[in-house]
This record gives C-alpha cells, sequence and structure tokens, in this order.
C-alpha cells in the first residue's frame, strides 16, 4: 500500500510538473506575442524633492495589458522574461520608449529626469551597452538626466568589470542608482568603488519606521559619503514623509504623493505637484 501511496504520489507530482511545464510555454509564446502586438506600456511614478515636495523625475514601470487577463504587474513576468532571455528585447523597449517620452516631455517644457530599471540579466548582456551607445547619440539625448537603476546583487561578482561597466554607462550620460538598497548581498566595501549617482532605500526599511530610523540615517550617511543622492521608495504615509525629510532623504517615492500612471494621467499629476526647479541634491544635473 505504501509502495502504491507512493507511485500515486509520483504520478500527482509527474501530472503537477506537465501542468506547470505547460503553462510556462504557454506564458512564453505569449509575452514574445506581446512584443510584436505592443501589449507593454510603461507607467511613470514621480519622484518628488523633499524639500519642496516637487517633482524632481519619474520612474518608468513597466506594464503588460494582456488581451484577456487585463494588466499584468511586472513581478509576474520579469522573472520569466529573464530566464528566458525575452528580457533583451522587453528591455530595449523600456529603455528607447522611456527615452523618447522623456525627449518629448522636454520639447514641451516638462524638464525632469527619468529612472529606467535593468534587470541583472540584461545588465551583464553585452547588447545593453549597444542599445545605450545607440540611444546616447541621438541627437535630443538629455545628458545626465536619464538614470538607470540595477539591483544590488548586480554589484556581485567581477568588481572591475562591474566598476567598469559603470563607467561606460556613466561616460555616455547616464546616472547610475542602486535600486532596493538595503536588501541584496552586496558587498559594503565595495560600493565606494562603483560610481553610483543615487541610493534607492527599499521599502520595506521605510515600512518599519520610526523602529527603522537608525538604519535609514546610516544609509543616507553612505550616500552622502559616496556622493550620491538618497532616495526613499514606497512612501504612504505624510508621517513617514515628515521622518524622511527630517532624516534629510534628498527625495521620496510612494504612493503618497502618486501611484505608478499612464502617462497622460501622471503629466496632469506632475502638473499638480509642479516641477522641481533645483533638486536638493549635489549631483544631479539639472535639465536645461
Ligand atoms: P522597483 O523598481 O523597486 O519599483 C518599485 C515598485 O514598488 C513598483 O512596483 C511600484 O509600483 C511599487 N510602489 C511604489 N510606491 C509604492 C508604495 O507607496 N506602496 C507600495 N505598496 N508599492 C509601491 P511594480 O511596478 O509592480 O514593479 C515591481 C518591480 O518590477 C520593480 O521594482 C522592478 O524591479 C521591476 N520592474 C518594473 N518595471 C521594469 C522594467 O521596465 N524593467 C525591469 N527590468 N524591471 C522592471
Ligand atoms: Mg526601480
Ligand atoms: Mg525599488
Ligand atoms: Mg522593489
Amino acid at each position: 500500500a505504501a509502495k502504491e501511496a507512493g507511485r500515486d504520489r509520483c504520478m500527482t507530482f509527474d501530472s503537477e510538473m506537465g501542468r506547470a511545464a505547460k503553462e510556462r510555454s504557454q506564458i512564453e509564446h505569449d509575452l514574445k506575442e506581446a512584443l510584436e502586438q505592443g501589449q507593454f506600456q510603461l507607467h511613470y511614478q514621480p519622484r518628488v524633492d523633499t524639500l519642496t515636495q516637487k517633482v524632481v523625475s519619474v520612474e518608468a514601470l513597466v506594464r503588460w495589458q494582456h488581451p484577456t487577463r487585463g494588466m499584468i504587474s511586472p513581478g509576474a513576468f520579469i522573472p520569466i522574461c529573464e530566464e528566458t532571455g525575452i528580457i533583451e528585447e522587453l528591455g530595449h523597449f523600456v529603455l528607447t520608449e522611456g527615452c523618447n517620452t522623456l525627449i518629448k516631455w522636454h520639447r514641451a517644457g516638462v524638464k525632469i529626469g527619468m529612472s529606467l530599471n535593468v534587470s541583472p540579466r540584461q545588465f551583464l548582456d553585452d547588447k545593453l551597452m549597444d542599445i545605450i551607445t545607440d540611444i546616447a547619440s541621438g541627437p535630443e539625448f538629455p545628458k545626465g538626466i536619464i538614470e538607470l537603476e540595477i539591483t544590488e546583487n548586480v554589484l556581485i561578482g567581477d568588481h572591475d568589470l562591474i566598476a567598469e561597466r559603470l563607467r561606460q554607462m556613466t561616460e555616455l550620460g547616464f546616472r547610475i542608482a542602486i535600486d532596493d538598497f538595503g536588501t541584496g548581498y552586496s558587498n559594503l566595501a565595495y560600493i565606494s568603488l562603483f560610481p553610483l549617482d543615487c541610493i534607492k532605500i527599499d521599502k520595506s526599511f521605510i515600512d518599519q519606521l520610526p523602529t527603522s530610523e537608525p538604519i535609514i540615517r546610516l544609509i543616507k550617511t553612505l550616500s552622502d559619503q559616496i556622493g550620491a543622492s538618497s532616495v526613499a521608495e514606497g512612501v504612504e504615509t505624510k508621517i513617514q514623509a515628515n521622518c524622511l525629510a527630517e532624516i534629510g532623504c534628498h527625495q521620496i517615492q510612494g504612493y503618497y504623493y502618486s501611484k505608478p500612471m499612464p502617462e497622460d494621467d501622471v503629466l496632469k499629476r506632475i502638473a499638480e505637484l509642479g516641477i522641481n526647479e533645483a533638486p536638493n541634491t549635489a549631483v544631479l544635473c539639472a535639465a536645461q
């Protein structure tokens, strides 16, 4: 009986594996089709200056408008894109679409910055350098105001190679931000070797305020020491915003000011909040 039960379990396991694999290849197929049919779009979330409460930049966040399943969040498909290599093409879309949108906004007088997320596999892909070199050589490329967000775990590995790549990106006119800082496994000793413009303090620390205040102060001090601005992400309440201003974080991003929104809506929100003319940071180059 035990043997039979074991076999049953195995069969269940096998058929579940089969189902998972099937669903997986379906999603993969759907993702490729989504790229071809333009089902991906960018939403934008404002980043606000702590002192003036005005908008300094936006972060572009990708969304999948699925024909039958509706709007799908990146958490559900970025990992699959990473594993299958689809991230290369999706990343290309995000970078070009984001940059083109920003150029359009600048022409219309909306002179703010933009952050774009780069996933770990994308960061290591040689084609990324080709893509961003191409973008940076465009006639209207706004130098010094497009920021590439990479997660801390990207910094683990060959430090010379990583530093060199970051330097190349900086030389092309991109800023570099470390996303979700404090949740990864980077070696703090190396942080100062990299040309970082911004440290984004992970939402988990903001959620734990006021208990986490000493840690946030520590990250803020580290940012100051390496000449990077400090940004708090996932700020949802006035109490959190006030506390972060008191600590001296340069910028704040979160539902408290605005959710990520489609282009037209975010432009309205930016107009309501106002644009920051002289950002509260030593290192951000203002748009001319
Ligand atoms: P992230 O870069 O850390 O982006 C912040 C996430 O937190 C976003 O989720 C945003 O909607 C959410 N968020 C912002 N403020 C608040 C808040 O006040 N409260 C709460 N509860 N959430 C807030 P989203 O858009 O689902 O993106 C999740 C992650 O997916 C991103 O984390 C980023 O790692 C990745 N991602 C998004 N777009 C792209 C992309 O274009 N390329 C790549 N490679 N990754 C992307
Ligand atoms: Mg990000
Ligand atoms: Mg983040
Ligand atoms: Mg995050």
